[in-house]
């Protein structure tokens, strides 16, 4: 007998499967199941929305976890590293924790993301055939290229209805959802503590919201890797507390002489 099929909406909380959510409901398309998983990292302006969303929509949003938080796989989970003594010598002593996220090294996306949807998803897979959605706007078809994004089983009307990023914050804001103007700041609105977020968002991490700046520093002590290939945390505020003084001095943020003052003032840093 074929399994009833069960239409799970993917929802990140951003623009894009927001947008999704909204026009799927009015569109009356059927939705069994809104999940959500929760990393334990968005803006506060994220869970705020989230209620909201609910409200306004009158249904439950399932909001799945990791078993533990963010802190403990960064810092205190035991991993078994290739090659240990090697470890050791270079970063001066044993570490547990995978440490900060990198470019070849995205364990959160599998451990605070992937792992606990699928570990949701597979009792229901047991008597249903899930249908997901997934909110990639006709815009980004290049995730589409992804193997994670071509289940079979997956589908994209945003894709469908030829919804762009645009399209989506567009519809988002004329009912009334602003993210408190999260979208102002950030073109993206996922793990505020993200490496790999842009310079500039890191700019605005740090002036917008001190206090989750202050929790990287703390965190950057704690662990072994360093935050970015070209920067660590207090080297990033170093860069962006100069060129405060140089803009407040009329003197440009790029080009030779600006990187070159910058990594003397690095250097100081460092020697102190
Ligand atoms: S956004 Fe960054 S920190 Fe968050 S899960 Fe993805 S890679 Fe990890």
């Amino acid at each position: 007998m074929s399994k009833k099929e069960y239409h799970v909406v993917s929802l990140s909380g951003g623009k894009d499967s927001t947008a999704m959510l909204l026009a799927m409901l009015e569109k009356n398309m059927p939705i069994d199941l809104i999940l959500f998983c929760d990393t334990g990292l968005e803006f506060p302006e994220m869970y705020a929305h989230l209620d909201k969303l609910e409200k306004f929509i009158g249904r439950k949003i399932t909001r799945v976890r990791a078993e533990r938080s963010f802190e403990y796989y960064f810092l205190h989970a035991p991993i078994k590293r290739r090659n240990e003594a090697q470890f050791c010598v270079q970063f001066g002593k044993h570490y547990t924790g995978y440490g900060w996220a990198g470019p070849k090294m995205r364990w959160c996306t599998s451990v605070l993301k992937d792992i606990p949807r699928e570990r949701f998803l597979r009792s229901l897979r047991k008597e249903h055939k899930i249908i997901e959605y997934i909110g990639i706007a006709a815009d980004e078809t290049y995730r589409l290229l992804r193997k994670r994004n071509q289940k079979p089983n997956h589908v994209h009307p945003l894709v469908d209805w030829n919804m762009t990023e645009a399209d989506c914050l567009k519809y988002c804001y004329d009912r009334g959802f602003d993210w408190n103007e999260l979208y102002e700041r950030f073109s993206r609105a996922s793990c505020w503590c993200c490496p790999l977020q842009s310079l500039s968002e890191l700019r605005k991490l740090m002036h917008y919201y001190p206090k989750l700046w202050e929790q990287l520093k703390v965190w950057e002590k704690q662990t072994w890797r360093k935050f970015r290939a070209d920067y660590s945390v207090t080297e990033l505020e170093s860069r962006f507390e100069f060129e405060k003084e140089r803009l407040a001095q009329g003197k440009p943020i790029k080009g030779k002489e600006f990187f070159t003052e910058l990594r003397k003032r690095l250097e100081v840093m460092s020697s102190e």
